[in-house]
């Protein structure tokens, strides 16, 4: 079997990006083709009780991020995880083969918050989120060029697409044994 560069036996990809843009989707998807673990980690943290109260401003939790590193560290050693998530600074750069950016233009975006019954405020800060690129600059921040990915999500073909792309992708890294 041949093991990638960071020593586990199959990789760890993170997939990123705005709310909305389509990360529980596309992670469900990829997992159900490629046999990965599919953590979505807001829905980890709540069901651990790894989090800090509750956000008004947002409608949700705030997560405990150290504790949500350490309860996934075992994991994250072994590989072969999908982490679904808004943010990306709280994993270290090693936990990571690949960083997928999941885009999605503004309009397209506005009517997903608009379905979701989202608040004024959490509707124009998610959407000026992904007008100002804020995840994109941060996972550059945070992680090599290397090893990122930038893929468009607007459609439901897109999907399909990007599924195809990643899967190929993880193919190559873990050869079948
Ligand atoms: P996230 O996890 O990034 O918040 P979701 O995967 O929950 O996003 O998707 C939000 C909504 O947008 C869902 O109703 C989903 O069906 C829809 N959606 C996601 N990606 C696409 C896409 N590429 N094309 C069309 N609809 C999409
Ligand atoms: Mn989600």
């Amino acid at each position: 079997m041949t093991l990638n560069s960071s020593g586990r036996k199959r990789p760890n990809i993170l997939i990123t990006g705005t709310p909305g843009t389509g990360k529980t989707t596309t992670a469900a998807a990829l997992a159900e083709v490629t046999e990965l673990r599919h953590i979505n980690v807001g829905d980890f943290a709540n069901e651990e009780n790894l989090t800090n109260g509750w956000d008004d401003t947002f409608d949700c939790y705030y997560i405990n991020e150290d504790l949500v590193c350490d309860a996934l560290e075992n994991l994250m050693e072994e590989g072969g995880n999908i982490v679904d998530h808004h943010a990306c600074d709280f994993f270290p750069e090693c936990c990571f083969d690949c960083v997928v950016v999941l885009q999605t233009n503004s309009s397209v975006l506005h009517e997903r918050f608009t379905k979701r019954g989202y608040s004024d405020h959490k509707l124009a800060t998610n959407s000026e989120c992904q007008i100002f690129q804020v995840l994109l600059d941060k996972v550059k921040e945070n992680y090599p060029d290397d090893i990122l990915v930038i893929l468009r999500s607007d459609f439901l073909e897109d999907i399909t697409k990007n599924v195809e792309t990643l899967t190929s992708w993880i193919s190559n890294l873990s050869p079948a044994v």
